[in-house]
Protein backbone atom coordinates (compact mmCIF):
# COMPACT_ATOMS: atom_id res chain seq x y z
CA UNK A 1 0.00 0.00 0.00
CA UNK A 2 1.35 3.75 -0.97
CA UNK A 3 -0.98 5.41 0.84
CA UNK A 4 -0.97 6.63 4.27
CA UNK A 5 -3.31 8.35 5.79
CA UNK A 6 -4.46 11.38 8.66
CA UNK A 7 -6.52 12.45 10.64
CA UNK A 8 -7.57 15.98 10.81
CA UNK A 9 -10.09 16.66 13.71
CA UNK A 10 -12.55 19.52 12.44
CA UNK A 11 -15.63 20.94 14.12
CA UNK A 12 -16.72 19.83 17.55
CA UNK A 13 -16.13 15.68 16.62
CA UNK A 14 -15.85 15.59 13.24
CA UNK A 15 -12.76 14.15 11.29
CA UNK A 16 -11.50 15.21 7.91
CA UNK A 17 -8.94 12.76 6.49
CA UNK A 18 -5.71 13.33 4.41
CA UNK A 19 -4.17 10.33 2.03
CA UNK A 20 -0.24 10.81 0.51
CA UNK A 21 0.37 8.48 -2.04
CA UNK A 22 4.51 7.90 -1.21
CA UNK A 23 4.77 7.08 -4.93
CA UNK A 24 3.88 10.72 -6.42
CA UNK A 25 3.40 12.74 -2.86
CA UNK A 26 0.14 13.34 -4.44
CA UNK A 27 -2.59 13.89 -1.61
CA UNK A 28 -6.20 13.73 -0.93
CA UNK A 29 -8.59 14.65 1.17
CA UNK A 30 -12.08 13.08 2.61
CA UNK A 31 -15.03 15.25 3.82
CA UNK A 32 -13.43 18.57 4.53
CA UNK A 33 -15.67 20.00 6.91
CA UNK A 34 -13.74 23.37 7.29
CA UNK A 35 -10.98 24.69 5.07
CA UNK A 36 -8.49 26.70 7.35
CA UNK A 37 -7.54 22.84 9.59
CA UNK A 38 -7.01 21.06 5.85
CA UNK A 39 -4.73 23.89 4.84
CA UNK A 40 -2.66 23.74 7.95
CA UNK A 41 -2.44 19.72 7.19
CA UNK A 42 -2.10 20.34 3.48
CA UNK A 43 1.10 22.75 3.92
CA UNK A 44 2.69 20.21 6.51
CA UNK A 45 2.40 17.05 4.32
CA UNK A 46 3.43 18.52 0.88
CA UNK A 47 1.13 21.52 0.33
CA UNK A 48 -0.15 20.42 -2.61
CA UNK A 49 -3.80 18.99 -3.06
CA UNK A 50 -4.79 16.57 -5.82
CA UNK A 51 -8.61 15.36 -4.94
CA UNK A 52 -11.04 15.78 -2.57
CA UNK A 53 -13.51 12.99 -1.92
CA UNK A 54 -16.74 13.49 -0.79
CA UNK A 55 -18.71 11.17 1.22
CA UNK A 56 -22.23 13.20 1.38
CA UNK A 57 -23.82 16.25 0.93
CA UNK A 58 -23.96 17.72 4.63
CA UNK A 59 -21.97 20.76 5.56
CA UNK A 60 -20.31 19.22 8.29
CA UNK A 61 -18.76 17.26 5.41
CA UNK A 62 -18.62 19.32 2.46
CA UNK A 63 -18.17 22.97 3.91
CA UNK A 64 -14.54 23.34 3.26
CA UNK A 65 -14.43 21.82 -0.28
CA UNK A 66 -15.18 25.06 -2.42
CA UNK A 67 -12.19 26.89 -1.14
CA UNK A 68 -9.73 24.01 -1.01
CA UNK A 69 -10.28 23.94 -4.64
CA UNK A 70 -10.16 27.26 -5.40
CA UNK A 71 -6.85 27.27 -3.60
CA UNK A 72 -5.06 24.48 -4.48
CA UNK A 73 -7.14 23.14 -8.07
CA UNK A 74 -8.02 20.15 -6.58
CA UNK A 75 -10.61 17.55 -8.22
CA UNK A 76 -13.87 17.42 -6.39
CA UNK A 77 -15.25 13.47 -6.50
CA UNK A 78 -18.60 13.09 -4.99
CA UNK A 79 -21.63 11.02 -6.05
CA UNK A 80 -23.31 12.00 -9.58
CA UNK A 81 -27.09 11.34 -7.84
CA UNK A 82 -26.70 13.85 -5.63
CA UNK A 83 -24.90 16.03 -7.61
CA UNK A 84 -27.60 19.03 -7.26
CA UNK A 85 -26.92 19.26 -3.53
CA UNK A 86 -22.87 18.94 -3.70
CA UNK A 87 -20.24 21.33 -4.44
CA UNK A 88 -19.54 21.42 -7.94
CA UNK A 89 -18.23 17.88 -9.15
CA UNK A 90 -15.19 17.60 -11.32
CA UNK A 91 -15.44 13.33 -11.00
CA UNK A 92 -19.21 12.70 -10.82
CA UNK A 93 -19.18 8.82 -9.30
CA UNK A 94 -21.70 6.18 -8.68
CA UNK A 95 -21.26 2.50 -7.41
CA UNK A 96 -18.80 0.41 -8.73
CA UNK A 97 -16.82 3.51 -9.95
CA UNK A 98 -12.89 3.42 -9.58
CA UNK A 99 -11.64 6.64 -8.74
CA UNK A 100 -7.45 6.60 -9.43
CA UNK A 101 -5.60 8.40 -6.71
CA UNK A 102 -1.78 8.38 -7.48
CA UNK A 103 -0.52 4.58 -7.30
CA UNK A 104 -4.49 3.44 -6.06
CA UNK A 105 -7.35 3.17 -7.06
CA UNK A 106 -11.15 4.19 -4.73
CA UNK A 107 -13.79 2.20 -5.43
CA UNK A 108 -16.86 3.61 -4.73
CA UNK A 109 -19.44 1.90 -2.48
CA UNK A 110 -22.79 2.92 -2.34
CA UNK A 111 -24.14 3.23 0.96
CA UNK A 112 -27.47 4.86 1.18
CA UNK A 113 -29.15 5.29 5.15
CA UNK A 114 -27.76 8.16 6.25
CA UNK A 115 -28.64 10.17 3.20
CA UNK A 116 -29.91 8.19 -0.41
CA UNK A 117 -26.84 9.81 -1.63
CA UNK A 118 -24.13 8.64 0.69
CA UNK A 119 -20.97 6.89 -0.68
CA UNK A 120 -17.83 5.48 0.74
CA UNK A 121 -14.74 4.90 -0.77
CA UNK A 122 -12.99 1.55 -0.32
CA UNK A 123 -9.14 1.39 -1.29
CA UNK A 124 -8.23 -2.00 -1.71
CA UNK A 125 -4.25 -2.27 -1.80
CA UNK A 126 -3.69 -2.00 1.79
CA UNK A 127 -7.08 -1.60 2.92
CA UNK A 128 -8.81 1.70 3.57
CA UNK A 129 -12.20 2.51 4.69
CA UNK A 130 -13.53 6.01 4.26
CA UNK A 131 -17.28 5.80 5.24
CA UNK A 132 -18.36 8.91 6.32
CA UNK A 133 -21.55 9.02 8.36
CA UNK A 134 -23.02 5.36 7.36
CA UNK A 135 -20.54 3.57 9.68
CA UNK A 136 -18.74 4.49 13.27
CA UNK A 137 -16.74 2.81 15.94
CA UNK A 138 -19.76 0.73 17.67
CA UNK A 139 -22.35 2.31 15.86
CA UNK A 140 -24.32 3.71 12.72
CA UNK A 141 -24.93 6.68 11.44
CA UNK A 142 -28.40 8.11 12.44
CA UNK A 143 -31.24 7.44 9.49
CA UNK A 144 -31.96 11.18 7.80
CA UNK A 145 -33.23 9.95 4.31
CA UNK A 146 -33.23 6.08 4.11
CA UNK A 147 -34.73 3.35 5.40
CA UNK A 148 -33.22 0.65 8.38
CA UNK A 149 -33.26 -2.08 5.86
CA UNK A 150 -31.15 0.46 3.60
CA UNK A 151 -28.61 0.98 6.21
CA UNK A 152 -28.49 -2.72 7.03
CA UNK A 153 -27.60 -3.12 3.32
CA UNK A 154 -24.82 -0.51 3.79
CA UNK A 155 -23.28 -1.82 6.47
CA UNK A 156 -23.70 -5.78 4.78
CA UNK A 157 -21.12 -4.06 2.53
CA UNK A 158 -18.59 -3.40 4.57
CA UNK A 159 -18.84 -6.34 6.19
CA UNK A 160 -17.40 -8.47 3.51
CA UNK A 161 -14.68 -6.22 2.81
CA UNK A 162 -11.03 -7.85 4.59
CA UNK A 163 -10.74 -7.75 8.43
CA UNK A 164 -7.54 -5.68 8.32
CA UNK A 165 -9.24 -3.06 6.57
CA UNK A 166 -8.63 0.88 8.35
CA UNK A 167 -11.76 1.94 8.95
CA UNK A 168 -12.27 5.83 8.66
CA UNK A 169 -15.09 7.41 9.97
CA UNK A 170 -16.48 10.82 9.75
CA UNK A 171 -17.18 11.44 13.49
CA UNK A 172 -15.51 10.58 17.12
CA UNK A 173 -19.07 9.41 18.54
CA UNK A 174 -17.07 5.94 19.95
CA UNK A 175 -17.48 6.33 23.51
CA UNK A 176 -21.08 7.68 23.61
CA UNK A 177 -21.53 4.42 20.81
CA UNK A 178 -19.84 2.28 22.91
CA UNK A 179 -22.20 3.01 26.04
CA UNK A 180 -25.13 1.75 23.62
CA UNK A 181 -23.15 -0.86 22.44
CA UNK A 182 -22.52 -2.42 26.33
CA UNK A 183 -26.07 -1.53 26.81
CA UNK A 184 -27.30 -3.78 24.10
CA UNK A 185 -24.26 -6.74 24.21
CA UNK A 186 -23.41 -6.78 28.22
CA UNK A 187 -21.65 -10.05 27.78
CA UNK A 188 -19.48 -9.46 24.42
CA UNK A 189 -15.42 -9.92 25.78
CA UNK A 190 -14.65 -7.71 22.48
CA UNK A 191 -16.82 -5.15 23.50
CA UNK A 192 -15.37 -4.58 26.65
CA UNK A 193 -11.77 -4.80 25.54
CA UNK A 194 -12.87 -2.16 22.80
CA UNK A 195 -14.77 0.54 25.38
CA UNK A 196 -12.02 0.20 27.98
CA UNK A 197 -9.62 1.48 25.33
CA UNK A 198 -11.84 3.88 24.03
CA UNK A 199 -12.29 5.12 27.66
CA UNK A 200 -8.27 5.03 27.87
CA UNK A 201 -7.84 7.01 24.37
CA UNK A 202 -10.31 9.57 24.78
CA UNK A 203 -8.96 10.16 28.68
CA UNK A 204 -5.76 11.02 26.96
CA UNK A 205 -7.43 13.20 24.34
CA UNK A 206 -6.39 10.59 21.48
CA UNK A 207 -8.54 9.60 18.48
CA UNK A 208 -10.13 6.53 18.50
CA UNK A 209 -9.92 6.34 14.69
CA UNK A 210 -8.61 4.63 12.22
CA UNK A 211 -10.01 1.23 13.82
CA UNK A 212 -10.03 -2.03 12.19
CA UNK A 213 -12.72 -3.77 10.41
CA UNK A 214 -11.93 -7.22 12.34
CA UNK A 215 -12.42 -4.88 15.86
CA UNK A 216 -16.01 -3.71 14.50
CA UNK A 217 -17.23 -7.21 13.50
CA UNK A 218 -16.65 -8.13 16.59
CA UNK A 219 -17.23 -5.02 18.95
CA UNK A 220 -19.85 -3.03 16.50
CA UNK A 221 -23.40 -4.48 17.45
CA UNK A 222 -24.62 -2.87 13.90
CA UNK A 223 -22.29 -5.55 12.27
CA UNK A 224 -22.71 -8.45 14.26
CA UNK A 225 -25.52 -11.10 14.00
CA UNK A 226 -26.81 -11.08 17.68
CA UNK A 227 -28.00 -13.46 19.41
CA UNK A 228 -31.62 -13.40 21.16
CA UNK A 229 -30.87 -12.26 23.72
CA UNK A 230 -29.15 -9.19 22.88
CA UNK A 231 -32.08 -8.51 20.37
CA UNK A 232 -34.36 -8.55 23.26
CA UNK A 233 -32.28 -5.76 24.62
CA UNK A 234 -31.93 -3.42 21.34
CA UNK A 235 -35.43 -3.57 21.52
CA UNK A 236 -35.87 -1.82 24.47
CA UNK A 237 -32.71 0.14 24.01
CA UNK A 238 -34.83 2.96 22.89
CA UNK A 239 -36.39 3.73 26.57
CA UNK A 240 -32.51 3.82 27.29
CA UNK A 241 -31.39 6.01 24.77
CA UNK A 242 -32.77 8.71 22.89
ZN1 LIG B 1 -23.99 13.54 7.85
FE1 LIG C 1 -21.56 14.26 9.81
Amino acid sequence: MTVSVTAIPMLADNYSWLLKDSGTGKLGIVDPAEAAPAIAAIEAAGGRLDVIFLTHHHGDHIDGAPELKTKYGAKIVGNAGDAHRLPKLDIAVQEGDYVPFGAANARVIATPGHTIGHIAYYFGDGGLLFCGDTMFSLGCGKLFEGTAEDMYESLQKFAELPKETLVCAGHEYTQSNAKFALFVDPQNAALQARAAQVAQLRGEGKATLPVTLGVEMASNPFLRALDAASLKRLRTAKDHFS
